[in-house]
């Protein structure tokens, strides 16, 4: 176990950070910060090629739209909002983009399954010449990457920034069974603006599949109409609540409800020439471990090439790889994969192998939860002297 897990103690503030929750980040031009505070910064000025050139609309996250209650939906404090320059300057230049300038491999032919649990069933739901790929800083399972921006409800979809008018075309066949405003049963808002969604004509696992797009321009399909794989529905737009145009794309299994979202990364057939890594990282009695940071970086480069953390408890795993968390659209090839929680950062040497899931388990040797108050033993009574609190180490 030791062998095959390298052990890197960190230091002490990191758990001190951790525990004092929203923390002030000063400005200028940060070297490195703990991950519990905020994704792992590059050291380096960031070049050019660093910051993401290509179209990118001002977009903010805005809380996920919400159509049914998790099962215990948790409260959502106030956190301080930032402008969307300030999220350009304080985060998305200094991790560096997951993907190059100019990125337009074309995603390979769906239905896709190299690896038997494989099923990349789903094309893009975005034409080549778009941002067809996720927005980093937002992904499945968790909340914004960056702390000052949180807290933002666990993400249940991925996000597509796009220019308005974008074609939003269908991931595979089905029938629509929905097409407009999806107004919340809790409180009638409309989060997620005109919205489609499709029933797929074929199931997986014997269970039904929907794929639903939020937030658009325009509708061009009717309820019950029968769409085919790359058929134009709408146009991104910025309908609901959303603070800039992006496309918001879920995948449901099993019912059409939003406690029954998966990950749309495990269903979207890759690019060509690259691969997606998926992990479960557990302690070691096989608990999922969420907020555990992700960081994937190529063998001999100190710059990572995404960042991000494990899912939150409430979301739902893959039926077959039962993961918590998934790095999509890495070019095939060789990295050194990080996973820290806490004072605790475990290595991998990990290989892409392209049009496929490459999966990884990581278990710590501790414990992760940590350990209930004990109830008291007995009830003291006036006249007990309280004990002196035994010093703590
Ligand atoms: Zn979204």
């Amino acid at each position: 176990m030791q062998g095959a897990i390298l052990q890197v103690k960190r230091f002490g503030f990191l758990l001190v950070l951790l525990l004092a929750g929203c923390t002030t980040v000063t400005e200028g031009t940060p070297t490195r910060l703990p991950l519990a505070t905020l994704p792992r910064l590059i050291t380096s000025t960031p070049t050019p090629e660093m910051v993401r050139g290509d179209a990118l609309p001002t977009f903010t996250p805005v809380p996920l739209p919400q159509q049914t209650l998790p099962p215990t939906p948790t409260p959502i404090p106030q956190g301080k909002l930032y402008s969307p320059d300030e999220i350009q300057s304080r985060w998305v230049k200094n991790a560096g983009p997951a993907t190059p300038v100019g990125f337009r491999p074309p995603p390979m032919p769906v239905p896709l399954s190299l690896h038997p649990d494989d099923h990349y069933w789903l094309a893009r739901p975005l034409p080549s010449g778009s941002r067809n790929y996720y927005l980093e800083w937002y992904p499945f399972g968790t909340d914004v990457l960056m702390p000052e921006l949180a807290p933002y409800r666990i993400h249940h979809g991925l996000d597509f920034p796009n220019e308005p008018g974008t074609p939003v075309l269908a991931a595979s066949s089905g029938t629509v069974i929905h097409a407009g405003p999806l107004p919340s049963p809790r409180n009638g808002v409309n989060y997620y603006g005109n919205t489609v969604i499709i029933k797929h004509d074929w199931q997986w696992l014997g269970q039904d599949v929907y794929t639903l797009y939020a937030h658009t321009l325009e509708l061009f399909v009717d309820v019950g109409d029968y769409v085919v794989q790359g058929q134009l529905l709408a146009g991104v737009g910025s309908s609901g609540e959303v603070s800039g145009p992006h496309l918001h794309l879920e995948v449901r299994v099993g019912n059409n409800t939003y406690g029954d979202t998966r990950n749309p990364a495990l269903w979207l057939a890759p690019f060509e020439g690259h691969g997606t890594l998926a992990g479960r990282f557990v302690d070691r009695r096989g608990r999922m471990i969420p907020g555990a940071s992700v960081e994937v970086r190529p063998v001999d480069v100190e710059t990572a090439v995404r960042l991000q953390r494990t899912y939150d408890l409430s979301v739902r795993f893959d039926d077959v790889w039962r993961e918590n968390f998934v790095v999509p659209d890495l070019p095939a090839g060789k990295y050194i994969l990080l996973v820290g929680i806490g004072e605790a950062m475990y290595r991998r040497d990990i290989e892409i192998l392209p049009g496929r899931t490459n999966f990884v388990v990581i278990s710590t040797e501790f414990e992760f939860e940590p350990t209930p108050t004990p109830e008291p033993t007995m009830t003291p009574t006036e006249t007990e002297t309280p004990a002196p609190s035994p010093e703590l180490p």
